[in-house]
């Protein structure tokens, strides 16, 4: 990847440039190293994605400052050996909140992924699948269980919407203090 620095009134943003065969369009990620990641169609020229960064330049400088500012917390914690030695009991926890809370919910899930991350604690993604952290295993049981109800009506509503945080509720009623105390965690 090229390194590029790109002004944008009185401040640098700094890209690395990846060109790509199949990417479409223009991607613009922020890597956990706060580096800003620009994927670029084989053909496009590089002056449109200077544009686009530029037009993107707020949401960029948001996103590096989100991630220059986290807090050190639990998801510090542990490495790769620590993953491992609790991967197992990290499934095992999942997957019995899960099912008891989807006898509530009745959504269908397909596979439970468990994974060593150090920016998030869930995910759920488009095709059905469920990603935790392993660290769930360190967590107060509330928090747990939180993090399993939010993960879980993702399935429904991939947002963050009201009809979201609704489904959340029905089962968690605290989740708006769980929710602010778990990003101090
Ligand atoms: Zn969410």
């Amino acid at each position: 990847m090229r390194k590029n620095n790109l002004k944008i009134k009185d401040k640098e943003i700094q890209y690395f440039l990846r060109r790509s065969s199949r990417a479409k369009n223009i991607r613009l990620t922020v890597n956990q190293k706060g580096q800003l990641i620009a994927t670029l169609p084989w053909i496009a020229r590089k002056k449109t994605l200077e544009n686009f960064i530029f037009k993107k330049s707020s949401w960029i400088f948001k996103k590096i400052n989100e991630v220059k500012n986290m807090k050190p917390g639990l998801l510090d914690r542990g490495d790769r050996k620590d993953y491992f030695k609790n991967k197992q009991r990290a499934y095992d926890l999942v997957k019995e909140k899960l099912e008891k809370y989807n006898r509530f919910y009745n959504f269908s899930y397909r596979k439970i992924y468990i994974r060593n991350q150090k920016t998030r604690w869930g995910s759920c993604s488009s095709m059905g699948n469920l990603n935790f952290n392993w660290r769930i295993v360190l967590l107060d049981e509330v928090y747990a269980d939180y993090l399993i109800v939010h993960e879980l009506c993702h399935l429904k509503q991939l947002n963050h919407s009201k009809k979201f945080w609704a489904l959340v509720q029905r089962t968690i009623p605290r989740y708006k203090i769980l929710r602010k105390e778990m990003k101090d965690i």
